[in-house]
């Protein structure tokens, strides 16, 4: 048999984090990998209760039933005046509700890419970004980002050479894979270049409610005055990955056509999960939960930066972010962060991290690590870190 697949298949390659993942197995091994929230801290319980609510005589047969490609009206009314509660002004009308951040990037991509079309996105962006748009075969253009988040003024430079880009992918809050946050004053004027050079944005923020330190800055979306930012959020941090929701929020224009196209994916999300996460909402204090996530990782953050750098050899380099998951290493220039990994990190030290290079989307460093702090106890991560930093120690002598 010699099957014929689509040209877009040639775009679509294994993760990087997946196979990663696959080491997950192995009881010894510490791994700083993945993007996984801390799962000693899912409301399981009350989660119990809420799907035993949602599926009782009265309101069962609902939650079993098809509902709109849109998502279950109520929930998408709470997810809108959530968003306006924190200053970001959003109608119910504005929602729809997607299976996770990653659906979103997925239709995003569907809606607006044709082949060769230019997409920029920062350097370096999330994988799963890439891997989502990757198939619609865009070609990318990278802009820098430093401790303020994307660097606006290489973004000008950047739409120059490429007035062709149709869209912008950022991350502004707790950027993955860096950590870093995108000041206001960049924010501000990411807007007006984007209405400059009519450009969607896509916003795409998981991490923007684990902020551990400073005020939290407003949304791209509630900026924007002409209704080109598109803007994703997602429960899996802030509540459970496993449920699998999330949220688009667009202009009707925009809108009504991405609901064609979750409808043609998929029709909808989980009626089942919608009703569950509705309940959660209305019976037990979000906000209060994502208090006791905030306090948890703060205490892993502080506790994963300090070792860093009690146990780290010179000429490393790392980001302090203030919120999300993540924190972001600079080797010195040749370092080659996956070998290391792959020779001497996992065999010696049976210790994880993402190697950098899966971040770049045009020209791929090899100097960098992606490390996450949510996912594992205080103790695996002094643990871990001072196990990597001590073979850093020894093999950048
Ligand atoms: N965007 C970013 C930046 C992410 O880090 C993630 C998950 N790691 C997602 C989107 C997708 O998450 P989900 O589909 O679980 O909402």
């Amino acid at each position: 048999m010699s099957l014929t697949f689509s040209r877009r298949m040639e775009r679509v390659r294994p993760s990087a984090i997946r196979d990663l993942l696959a080491h997950g197995a192995d009881p010894r091994l510490i791994s700083f990998g993945g993007g996984y929230p801390d799962q000693r801290l899912f409301p399981v319980a009350e989660l119990r209760s809420v799907f035993d609510s949602v599926l009782s005589d009265a309101t069962g047969s609902a939650a079993l039933q098809y509902t709109t490609s849109e998502g279950l009206p109520a929930l998408r009314a709470a997810i809108a005046d959530r968003l306006a509660a924190k200053g970001t002004p959003t109608a119910a009308d504005d929602v729809l509700i997607v299976q996770g951040g990653q659906q979103g990037l997925d239709l995003v991509g569907k809606l607006m890419l044709d082949a060769g079309d230019t997409v920029i996105v920062e350097d370096p962006t999330f994988l799963g970004a890439l891997i989502a748009l990757n198939p619609f075969e865009p070609q990318y253009a990278t802009v820098r980002i430093d401790d303020e988040g994307m660097d606006v003024e290489h973004l000008e430079t950047v739409l120059a050479r490429h007035p062709e880009t149709k869209m912008i992918y950022t991350v502004p809050d707790f950027h993955n894979p860096t950590g870093v946050t995108m000041s206001l004053a960049r924010r501000t004027r990411l807007i007006e270049l984007a209405n400059q050079h009519d450009l969607l944005i896509l916003e795409d923020t998981p991490y923007r409610e684990l902020r551990y330190d400073g005020e939290h800055l407003p949304t791209l979306r509630s900026l924007d005055t002409e209704g080109r930012v598109v803007h994703l959020g997602s429960y899996s941090k802030i509540l459970a990955p496993g449920m699998r929701l999330g949220w688009v929020i667009a202009d009707p224009d925009v809108l009504a056509r991405l609901t064609l196209l979750k409808l043609a994916a998929d029709t909808q999300s989980s009626t089942l999960n919608m009703s569950a996460i509705l309940a959660y909402t209305q019976q037990y204090d979000l906000d209060a939960h994502i208090e006791r996530l905030v306090d948890a990782y703060r205490i892993k953050r502080d506790l994963m930066l300090a070792t860093i750098d009690d146990t780290f050899p010179a000429g490393i380099e790392r980001t302090t972010p203030s919120g999300g998951l993540f924190t972001w290493l600079t080797f010195p220039e040749g370092f080659d962060s996956t070998a290391f990994m792959k020779d001497v990190a996992l065999p010696e030290a049976r210790v994880a991290y993402v190697p950098g290079a899966s971040f770049f989307a045009v020209d791929v460093k090899t100097n960098h690590a992606r490390i996450n702090f949510s996912g594992l106890s205080e103790d695996d991560i002094v643990d871990g870190i001072s196990r990597l930093g001590a073979l850093l120690t020894t093999h950048l002598k």
